[in-house]
């Protein structure tokens, strides 16, 4: 069975002043649905085919550019529509915010760390909050649409949260004001999401 694109839990507008409508609809229609379409393609009669998205990356070989680059495009997006909400932002509660505090010892130390993986990244590329084995939370950068769960990658943990900071995520309404961008993602971080994939993690 073919990957499909996901449809959002809340409608393009829904993230607006911190996401804009037009970045919200190419983003998710044109680039999550291209991703989508060559992921599909790569692994069409190979022994990919059939398997789900994490056992792909988990086993991927490295050289192996379209599936890298596709199967990491669209396992990034659905990661990133589902820990955004319009009713988001405020401090985590529950499992996440012990995590946070014991790995970072605080929220805002967190949020410092994550910020600035994001802001860093140069060029192309994501920040991620992961969950190690031993429950332990990491923060890291990744270029391209490389992600943890790739052989070699980052911090090498499970992604509980991303932001995407390719240009094609802000640049419409920030143009060259990444940092900006950052911080208005953290009004929209859907911490009960983040909870949840703790949970699953
Ligand atoms: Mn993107």
């Amino acid at each position: 069975m073919a990957f499909e694109l996901p449809q959002l839990p809340y409608a393009h507008n829904a993230l607006e002043p911190n996401i804009d409508e037009r970045t919200m609809q190419i983003h998710h229609t044109k680039h999550h649905q291209g991703y989508t379409n060559n992921l599909n393609a790569a692994i069409e009669g190979t022994d990919m085919e059939g398997k789900n998205i994490e056992n792909i990356l988990l086993n991927l070989d490295m050289d192996n550019k379209a599936v890298r680059n596709n199967g990491g495009g669209f396992y990034n997006h659905c990661l990133f529509w589902e820990v955004m909400t319009p009713k988001g932002g405020g401090t985590p509660s529950g499992a996440v915010a012990d995590a946070i505090t014991a790995s970072f010892g605080s929220f805002d130390a967190f949020k410092e760390t994550f910020a600035t993986a994001a802001k860093t990244q140069f060029g192309s590329g994501w920040a991620f909050l992961c969950v190690h084995k031993d429950g332990s939370l990491d923060v890291c950068g990744c270029p391209n649409q490389d992600n943890p769960l790739m052989p070699g990658v980052g911090c090498g943990g499970t992604p509980i949260l991303g932001i995407d900071v390719w240009e094609h995520a802000y640049y419409l309404n920030y143009q060259n004001r990444r940092p900006d961008y950052v911080s208005a993602f953290f009004n929209v971080i859907n911490w009960d999401a983040v909870n949840a994939r703790l949970a699953k993690a």
